[in-house]
């Protein structure tokens, strides 16, 4: 059943039918989504109430200005609209295909509140910024003069890129490390390109290039030069490097071929949209195509994997994960559009072992049931005695979550203080970390999060960066100071 149901949505997905407009021409797939998009965003837009309340605006973290925007689409003026978008936040484009807005702006809708369902907020925000990415609205970065220092930003994920827009168009030179051989971070080699097309990402990359921000890509902090030879480089340095390392399954057997990382799963995929040779990919390692996959996890994570695997032709996609639908932290609207496409979840189930030695042959998984509440006030899962069973799989996904690396090893800088959890510790005031005119933002400041929140964390540090620099240039010009230049 399911494995029909996911023939089908691959099948509708390659035959795109052919639409013909009124002369009998072929339109392609553009063309019709363009139209089709066009008349939804005015549709939906002129559904907002204006109501005077906007919960919309308080529940984006970067209190976009959600119900002007929504008006000025409703009536024609998408230039303007997506100038009031771009305002508040450097990439609503991207916001707008993979925020989880039913917890954020859409969630807080007071027409989804009467039942009537929320304004497509994020769709329409898509919209009018792709529209201004087509008609050619969208400014190339051009820097306010030359400020005469630099920083240096180690990450070019969400935060890093926001941080590079904004320092950059203030006249810093701004130089960008990367580990990866392409920026973007996550939205390049994690997100998939179902949910985020990349060229959508790549054109954000360019727009900064344009405008002279210089990227080190395939530079590791840490192999490639130390934290301190990067702050003898620049006059002030932003941390902003994600999280990465992978939670772990203890279980008999995870070891075995077959039983692979959600990121190294993602990325190959990601690589191959983009064309590069990925052996692990063509071996059929982190292929699921005809495969029974079974992904552990109930998170955003989870679910980009699952979906990854339906696309890829698998023959049948599991999901376990060890609470019960309503206490997922993944969005309800990602595992409705996975159950959608043939995905079965498997709730309230944890693997016990792993079957296979050259390969992995199935799982062997028990039921879970909640029990109290734990420190987190989430009811703490434990097993059911007797309720073991097992799944057949030829691939096993794991997608636990992501905890920091330890950066003060890595980097080479046992000053830089990190919380207990890894992530490095800020003075939430001033955005800076326990070394002078070192900084940090996004998810290694905040754990796993999301897009929107480094993006916000990217636009509040580089004004914190602004101040810290403008301070540190008067000093030095204070000091440069001769007493013949001083009373001249
Ligand atoms: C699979 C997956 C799907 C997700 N889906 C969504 C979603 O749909 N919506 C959403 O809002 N959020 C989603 N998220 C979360 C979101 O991607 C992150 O919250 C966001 O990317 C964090 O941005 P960041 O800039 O802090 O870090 P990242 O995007 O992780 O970027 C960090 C960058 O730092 C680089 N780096 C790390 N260490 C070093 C080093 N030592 N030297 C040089 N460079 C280094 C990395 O290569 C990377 O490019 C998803 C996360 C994952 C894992
Ligand atoms: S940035 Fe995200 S939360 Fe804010 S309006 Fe856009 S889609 Fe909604």
């Amino acid at each position: 059943m399911a494995e029909t149901r996911m023939l089908k949505f691959v099948k509708v997905h390659q035959d795109y039918p052919a639409k013909r407009d009124a002369g009998g021409r072929k339109q392609d797939f553009a063309e019709i989504s363009n139209a089709y998009a066009l008349e939804k965003a005015e549709e939906q837009s002129g559904r907002c109430s204006q109501c005077g309340v906007p919960y919309c605006s308080v529940h984006c973290p970067l209190h976009n200005h959600i119900p002007d925007w929504l008006r000025l689409t409703a009536e024609g003026r998408l230039r303007e609209a997506y100038e009031l978008s771009n305002a508040t936040s450097t990439m609503p484009e991207i916001c707008g295909r993979i925020c989880p807005q039913d917890r954020l702006c859409e969630g807080n809708c007071v027409i989804e509140f009467s039942g009537h369902g929320a304004v497509t907020i994020g769709s329409v925000e898509k919209f009018i910024t792709d529209t201004a990415w087509e008609n050619g609205w969208v400014e190339p970065l051009t820097p306010m003069g030359d400020r005469g220092q630099s920083i240096g930003i180690i990450g070019a994920g969400p935060a890093g890129l926001t941080v590079a827009d904004l320092m950059r168009a203030r006249g810093y030179e701004v130089h960008v490390y990367d580990r990866h051989d392409r920026a973007g971070g996550l939205l390049t080699y994690g997100i998939p390109g179902f949910k985020l097309e990349k060229p959508v990402v790549m054109r954000r990359v360019q727009r900064l290039i344009d405008g002279g921000v210089i990227f080190h890509q395939s530079f590791e902090v840490g192999r490639d030069a130390t934290l301190e030879e990067l702050r003898g480089r620049h006059d002030a340095i932003l941390i902003a490097t994600g999280v990465y390392k992978a939670r772990q399954i203890k279980a008999p057997g995870v070891g075995a071929p077959g039983v692979v990382e959600a990121l190294d799963y993602l990325t190959a995929s990601n690589r191959k949209g983009f064309g590069d040779s990925v052996p692990a990919f063509e071996d059929g390692s982190l292929d699921a195509a005809g495969k029974n996959v079974v992904v552990v996890g109930g998170g955003d994570t989870a679910m980009d994997c699952v979906r990854t695997a339906v696309r890829q032709g698998a023959k049948s996609v599991k999901c376990l994960y060890r609470r019960d639908r309503a206490n997922m932290p993944g969005s309800q609207r990602e595992v409705k559009n996975a159950e959608e496409e043939g995905v079965e979840f498997v709730w309230l189930t944890a693997p016990e072992a792993f079957d296979g030695t050259d390969q992995v042959s199935g799982v062997r998984a028990t039921k879970m049931r909640l029990g109290a509440p734990d420190a987190s006030g989430r009811r703490a899962p434990e097993p059911d005695p007797g309720s073991e069973f097992r799944i057949e799989a030829d691939l096993v996904v794991k997608a636990l979550g992501f905890d920091p690396e330890e950066l003060p090893k890595l980097f080479g800088a046992s000053e830089l203080s990190v919380t207990r959890w890894g992530t490095v510790r800020v003075d939430h005031k001033t955005m800076q970390t326990s070394l002078d005119g070192v900084f940090a933002a996004g998810d290694i400041v905040r754990g796993a999060s999301l897009v929107v929140w480094a993006v916000r964390d990217g636009r509040d540090v580089s004004e914190r960066m602004h101040t810290y620099l403008k301070v540190k240039l008067s000093k030095k010009e204070s000091t440069q100071a001769t007493p013949e230049s001083v009373a001249a």
